[in-house]
């Protein structure tokens, strides 16, 4: 996989996604940084950029980033919630500007449950118009879904409605929501426990496979996905050594991040694949690590299956070395682990 960084242009969108993790702060970027992130990734040896938001296609920045990211060589990827690209000319334009690539979020393949975790009407209809748009447009698509209450039941039957509808699509990829702040605290009724959408999961990922499509999953620690671990997104990343850059139009600014780690818990000191794998986003916050539970597989037909080949004895030995490794900045001290055991279950 290339490496690709993450641009925010605008925090502006017309959906209010009941999880959002980045709305509106106010803030834009300006032509001058949009540029100076772009140069940024170009010298860091980068292969392409990915416009995100809020939603991209709002910002007057669109066609500018587009130029600009085609002049410096990197490949131009959009996720969007395809509102605007229900406008066949104005995808097009899109297109003949240099995307090459889109995202678009579809969060289930029922109308009623996709307007109402969006809370815009109508937002189904116009994304399933602008994805039928794709195949003649000449570029690809992928689908990305946020995790949550409302669609953690039927995460399969929507891959499999999509497949059948639309073919060319190859590759899906799953979030499992953020809950820490933004819009999720203001929606705490969206937020899942992880056993709610694992049967829905696992399901979706075994149709996948068996229908040789590609897919990722992000905050979803690997004993909610054992069988196809290999499909982490953070897994991913930390067996094969790699990094990303996103510049967010909040305080955070520019992160370069290196380290996929989360939170680890009782059951992490016991794992055999503590080393591959990210554990539990949010843990002892929201989630709840008495959720988790060991694995006692050997991780190397993980990092077989992730790296495509037999992996070379020093990379085994590095990431056999990052066990009991603890994100000093993500894993909840013990004061807050223990209260959160403490919680009725
Ligand atoms: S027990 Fe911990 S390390 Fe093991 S798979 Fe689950 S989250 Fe990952």
């Amino acid at each position: 996989m290339a490496n690709l960084g993450y641009l925010q242009l605008t925090r502006n969108c017309y959906q209010r996604c009941r999880f959002c993790s980045n709305p509106p702060t106010g803030v834009d970027l300006t032509e001058a940084e949009m540029r100076g992130m772009i140069d940024e990734l170009a010298e860091m040896g980068y292969d392409g950029v990915i416009l995100t938001g809020g939603e991209p296609s709002l910002s007057a920045l669109l066609f500018p980033a587009l130029a600009y990211a085609a002049e410096r060589g990197l490949y131009s990827r959009m996720i969007t919630n395809g509102q605007l690209l229900a406008d066949k000319e104005f995808f097009a334009r899109c297109v003949d500007a240099g995307l090459r690539h889109v995202h678009m979020s579809l969060h289930s393949y029922r109308p009623e449950v996709h307007d109402f975790i969006t809370k815009y009407p109508r937002a189904w209809e116009t994304l399933v118009t602008a994805l039928g748009h794709v195949p003649a447009l000449g570029i690809t698509a992928d689908i990305n879904t946020v995790i949550n209450v409302y669609n953690a039941d039927h995460l399969h039957e929507t891959v499999m409605w999509l497949v059948d509808r639309f073919p060319f699509i190859r590759h899906f990829v799953w979030n499992n929501m953020d809950p820490d702040g933004n819009r999720a605290e203001e929606n705490p009724d969206c937020i899942p426990r992880h056993h709610e959408f694992q049967v829905s999961l696992e399901l979706a990922m075994d149709y996948l496979h068996r229908t040789g499509r590609t897919f990722r999953a992000e905050r979803v620690p690997l004993c909610f996905m054992p069988r196809f671990a290999w499909a982490s997104t953070e897994t991913r990343k930390i067996i094969k050594e790699e990094e990303r850059c996103i510049r967010f139009l909040d305080q955070k600014g520019f992160v370069h991040q290196v380290e996929f780690l989360h939170g680890k818990g009782e059951a992490c000191d016991h794992c055999r694949w503590d080393p591959i794998c990210a554990g539990m986003y949010s843990m002892a916050k929201t989630y709840d690590e008495r959720e988790l539970s060991p694995q006692f597989e050997d991780l190397t037909p993980v990092m077989r299956a992730v790296l495509g080949e037999e992996p070379a004895p020093a990379l085994v030995e590095r990431i056999q070395a990052r066990r009991g490794r603890r994100s000093p900045t993500e894993q909840p001290p013990p004061a807050q682990r223990a209260a959160a055991w403490a919680r009725a279950w």
